[in-house]
């Protein structure tokens, strides 16, 4: 049995980015860039306004006797025709280019409107206390400059790394693949969840829910269904999840006499990296790899325990399908709380707890759930994050800061 830090090294050592494809945009989002990305406009492309207001020569403003006369109106997507000479102003909205001349914007709300006579646009009164040279513009370039770069390969496309390439003009990206992830339930006990379990029978809920946690990864999920206990059965099913990067086995690779995974797994030529970790729920993970033809499939063989399932995929193959999206291999984030109640840790592993968290006025207070052991979804499902105890046996008193690991 090896320690969780000694199998994520392992996990590390193995995972490599995957290569990389073109996406279109509306397809990007998560994926890790893999070019680099220069802009193709000035951005603003003119110095521009960013108020509704009165552009306006700051030189012109005299406190409490600034009147001025409206030349013109300028709305976003108008090109200005006059210059803002002294004693005018142009009436200007946000977004839109600056007149030559001016170089103070006045908010419209620091204003006057005045009507006058024989004048279309009539005057403006000026009601601020100050006006500053610049003020209220938003100079031309000044967020990106044409032919700069803007995002380097290794960048995460969030939304706002969307919108900048929007911005720029890309339909299409290059991007590191994310991996496909093939999922299959193992166990004779199990029944597909559409399905009315008979006596000894349980639904597979392991499936929805791995399927889910690669979908919220990243990953492509492909559903392999349930497969028999039985040797030639866990060869043909498995043999298929090999075509996907990654194969996640659920169940099988406990010490039963039915748990056949890792033995079929070496008959397939899949070589064994570790097997065992001191976690708790999650001791039996298993975890090897195959290469052929200059490609690397990885395998998790997960325990068939929901709970333990869940547990190791958010501690390992969650960070391993990160990498092989193109990140930086990381364990997932771990942030400090204070328990709100004693607490009694026993056993020789680490031990994760499904836990509820609330804000209170002098921080996070964490307060383990009750719950029944690794057939427990309920108790997970009440859950919003683990709570991490060290190995050993010893009371927590209430208060104590622990070490929490969120779901998202
Ligand atoms: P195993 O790891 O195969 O020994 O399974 C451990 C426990 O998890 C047993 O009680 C199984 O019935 C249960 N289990 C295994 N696979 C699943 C699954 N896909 N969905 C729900 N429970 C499962
Ligand atoms: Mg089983």
């Amino acid at each position: 049995m090896i320690s969780i830090e000694e199998a994520l090294g392992h996990i590390a050592g193995h995972v490599r980015p995957l290569a990389s494809v073109r996406l279109p945009l509306d397809r990007a989002l998560g994926h890790v860039l893999a070019e680099e990305i220069a802009s193709d406009v000035d951005s603003p492309p003119h110095d521009k306004s960013i108020v509704d207001g009165y552009a306006m020569r700051s030189v012109d403003f005299r406190p409490g006797e600034t009147r001025l006369d409206v030349i013109e109106e300028i709305v976003a997507g108008s090109v200005p025709r006059c210059s803002v000479t002294a004693g005018a102003a142009a009436r200007i909205m946000t977004g839109a280019p600056l007149p030559d001349g001016a170089d103070a914007v006045v908010m419209v709300e620091q204003t006057e409107h005045l009507d006058t006579a024989g004048s279309s646009l009539g005057q403006v009164f000026i009601r601020a206390e100050r006006v500053n040279a610049r003020q209220n513009i938003m100079r031309r370039a000044s967020s990106m400059r044409q032919g700069e770069t803007i995002l380097r390969p290794g960048h995460v496309l969030r939304p706002m790394e969307i919108g900048l390439l929007a911005e720029v003009g890309r339909q299409a990206v290059t991007v590191v693949r994310q991996p496909t992830v093939a999922v299959l339930a193992t166990g004779n006990e199990l029944v597909p969840s559409d399905q009315t379990p008979t006596a000894g029978q349980i639904r597979n809920s392991n499936g929805a829910m791995l399927l889910a946690c690669v979908r919220r990864a990243g990953g492509e999920p492909i559903d392999l269904g349930i497969a028999r206990d039985d040797g030639a059965a866990l060869a043909s099913r498995m043999e298929e999840g090999l075509q996907s990067d990654v194969l996640l086995v659920s169940g099988g690779v406990s010490a039963g006499v039915l748990d056949l995974v890792p033995s079929v797994l070496a008959e397939l030529g899949v070589r064994q990296v570790f097997h065992k970790v001191a976690v708790k729920p999650g001791k039996p993970l298993w975890f090897g790899t195959l290469t052929a033809n200059g490609s690397t499939r990885y395998v998790f063989g997960l325990p068939g325990n929901p709970v333990s399932s869940l547990v190791c995929f958010e501690l390992f193959v969650r960070p391993g399908l990160a990498a092989l999206s193109g990140q930086p291999f990381r364990p997932r984030p771990v942030f400090a709380a204070k328990l709100a109640g004693d607490f009694d840790q026993r056993g020789d592993r680490v031990t994760y707890h499904p836990a509820t968290l609330r804000e209170e006025a002098d921080g996070q207070v964490v307060e383990p759930l009750s719950w029944k052991g690794s057939g427990d979804l309920c108790a997970l499902a009440a859950s919003r994050i683990l709570v991490r105890f060290p190995a050993g046996t010893r009371r927590f008193a209430a208060g104590s800061l622990v070490d929490v690991l969120p779901f998202d």
